[in-house]
């Protein structure tokens, strides 16, 4: 189990000058700076201190946070996110249900190895920049989400466990991760 889903939902007291959980004094201000702490039951130490980081850094004028004007929704899924990928995707999907077979059938039975197959899609990529193997190689990590080999499962994760980014998230640049 992550951090932040052992400590939900139980109350403790926060300090955000010291950016800590803190034991208060009776009067419930912070013993190490004597700042008045707040009482928190829903987000871990680790999500508080994050979130008075990011405080500090926008009343410093450090970082600026775009308001609903400067985006919408809709901008921002466009911008995140491919329709034309899942269309792709699915009509390669009913082709090859023609072409090869059922996907029950294939990798249901471990007839076909998917992530195996999935590297060859990676690779091929790589060699000829065609993003149409990408499209392919999503397939092959959909289909073994589908059928999973003995002892594979689902499980969502917290950010901590990731596999890792190579590179440098805009947001990991600026401090607000
Ligand atoms: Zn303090």
């Amino acid at each position: 189990m992550c951090e932040s889903e052992k400590t939900k939902n139980v109350s403790y007291y926060y300090c955000p000058n010291c950016k800590c959980e803190v034991t208060p004094n009776y009067y419930e201000y912070c013993d190490f700076c004597g700042s008045a702490v707040i009482t928190v039951d829903t987000y871990s130490p680790e999500e508080c201190r994050r979130a008075f980081e990011l405080l500090d850094l926008v009343n410093s004028g450090k970082v600026k946070l775009s308001t609903a004007k400067d985006k919408t929704t809709s901008d921002v899924i466009s911008s995140e996110y491919s329709e034309e990928f899942d269309r792709l995707r699915k009509n390669r999907m009913e082709v090859s249900f023609f072409k090869y077979g059922s996907a029950r059938d294939n990798y249901g039975s471990g007839r076909v190895d998917a992530i195996k197959t999935l590297e060859l899609c990676v690779e091929k990529f790589k060699k000829t920049g065609n993003t149409e193997y990408l499209v392919d190689a999503a397939n092959y990590a959909m289909l073994r989400f589908m059928y999973p080999l003995t002892g594979e499962y689902f499980k969502s994760t917290c950010s901590n466990e990731s596999a890792g980014i190579v590179g440098t998230p805009i947001n990991m640049e600026n401090n607000l991760l």
